[in-house]
């Protein structure tokens, strides 16, 4: 490492992107890293274009990255954003030195060597290459694909992501076993479309075969998959994970909307029926923690559309949901349909349905206090510096909230520690803990 060489590099938008940020660190790996922008020689930013929003953040963050830097250092702009606008931006943001897609995380280090522009056409997808975890020391994200074959109608991503191409699992084996080598033991495993993992081989439930390739897997304790869709998650899928001795009762399905209308108007392919069967039987497993995303004001929802899934979410007590505003995506079917909803309607339903989304994820915690649970400790919490914060075993801190831990039978607790906790109590939509020993 030649630590007269500084990079500074934000990463963007989902764990996927994060994933591929992590393999550029491991090309410039002859960087030093700094959190400075003003004392970089390179500035990467690895921008997310999936919704407006955050579009918005990956302009404002290259802004901000231009204003602070240092004379003769070299901004970078990749991912979503930059694969997506990449005429407009190369033509708009004379700012920015060199502008790179979603096709060459792997060549990173040799596009700042030869400060140029590059686009490959094919999206690069994960196979050996050396990658810095960055987070923690015990988790890490492994992905599953790259692109997607879904035609969700407000969804721009298989656009400038392509379509699915699923890793071997031969390369995903191989890595987290590498990982594993370095001490990480809890994998989380995502895409696009988990369930579709292996379709674009001809192999339904690629997944299930996965599942069994890593439990081989010696020093894997704990994993977990994202990004379940619906019309791709079967029964065996969810049975075997519920009988995995290594993936938790972990469902993470987006299922955006539950009126029947509706999923079709967004080309879901699956309808309510199917989904509440889904949900059911991921909620018959022990200890089963489901989250769910929904979109709301997509074009031409009725009231009647929106107060179904509003009841909906009062049927079913979901542990974790995003709640997304629909963003107008052109280039996407949406884009082009009339009866778009308004701003102030938008926004009614928007709070009603975190209202009732947020009663049914307090009734689920609250129905955890004088119970067990295995945690890890992730450090000093967010909310006082006396007090410890830690996720459930089966759970993303990050994404599934924080547990406060305010007393322990034990001394000396560390980040990553795994302990036995009882749940003592709720603060506000935080789970309180007691740590009575190690695991
Ligand atoms: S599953 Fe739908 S929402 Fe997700 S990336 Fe594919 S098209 Fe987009």
């Amino acid at each position: 490492m030649d630590i007269n060489k500084k990079l500074h590099l934000v990463s963007l938008g989902c764990n996927k992107n994060l994933i591929d940020s992590e393999v550029m660190l491991g090309r410039l790996k002859s960087y030093a890293l700094t959190d400075n922008a003003n004392e970089a020689d390179v500035l990467i930013v690895n921008t997310c274009g999936f919704i407006g929003a955050a579009k918005e953040e990956s302009l404002r963050t290259i802004f901000s990255l231009h204003e602070q830097r240092k004379k003769d250092s070299l901004l970078v702009v990749s991912g979503c954003l930059s694969e997506r606008y990449k005429e407009q931006l190369i033509k708009e943001l004379p700012e920015v030195d060199i502008f790179t897609g979603v096709g060459d995380y792997d060549h990173i280090d040799s596009i700042v060597e030869e400060r140029k522009n590059r686009f490959s056409h094919e999206t690069y997808l994960i196979n050996s290459e050396e990658r810095v975890i960055t987070g923690s020391n015990i988790h890490a994200y492994i992905k599953l694909s790259e692109g997607c074959n879904q035609q969700c109608s407000f969804c721009a991503i298989p656009s400038f992501k392509g379509r699915l191409k699923s890793r071997e699992i031969e390369s995903i084996v191989k890595e987290v076993e590498k990982l594993t080598k370095q001490g990480v033991w809890d994998f989380s495993f995502i895409s696009q479309d988990s369930s579709s993992y292996m379709r674009d081989k001809n192999i339904n439930d690629g997944l299930i075969l996965l599942i069994e390739a890593i439990e081989k897997i010696e020093g894997m304790k704990s994993a977990r998959i994202l990004y379940l869709y619906p019309t791709t998650t079967s029964d065996a899928l969810i049975l075997r994970i519920i009988a995995s001795s290594v993936f938790h009762n972990y469902f993470d399905m987006p299922v955006q909307h539950i009126d029947d209308n509706m999923l079709k108007r967004m080309k879901r392919g699956a309808n309510a029926k199917r989904i509440k069967e889904q949900l059911s039987l991921m909620r018959s497993a022990a200890d089963s923690f489901v989250r769910t995303s929904f979109i709301v004001g997509h074009p031409k929802e009725s009231a009647e559309e929106f107060e179904n899934l509003l009841k909906f979410t009062k049927e079913f007590e979901f542990d974790r949901v995003n709640i997304f505003a629909y963003s107008d995506e052109e280039g996407t079917a949406a884009f082009d349909m009339d009866g778009k909803i308004t701003k102030k309607v938008l926004n009614e339903r928007i709070k009603k349905l975190e209202k009732a989304v947020h009663e049914g994820m307090l009734k689920r915690l609250k129905a955890q206090i004088n119970t067990k649970a295995v945690l890890v400790i992730e450090g000093e919490s967010s909310e006082h510096d006396l007090l410890l914060g830690a996720r459930k075993l089966e759970c993303i801190g990050e994404i599934d909230g924080e547990i406060l831990i305010n007393e322990s039978e034990i001394s000396g607790l560390k980040t990553g520690d795994m302990v036995e906790a009882l749940i003592t109590d709720i603060a506000g939509d935080k789970l309180v803990a007691a740590v009575t020993k190690f695991i």
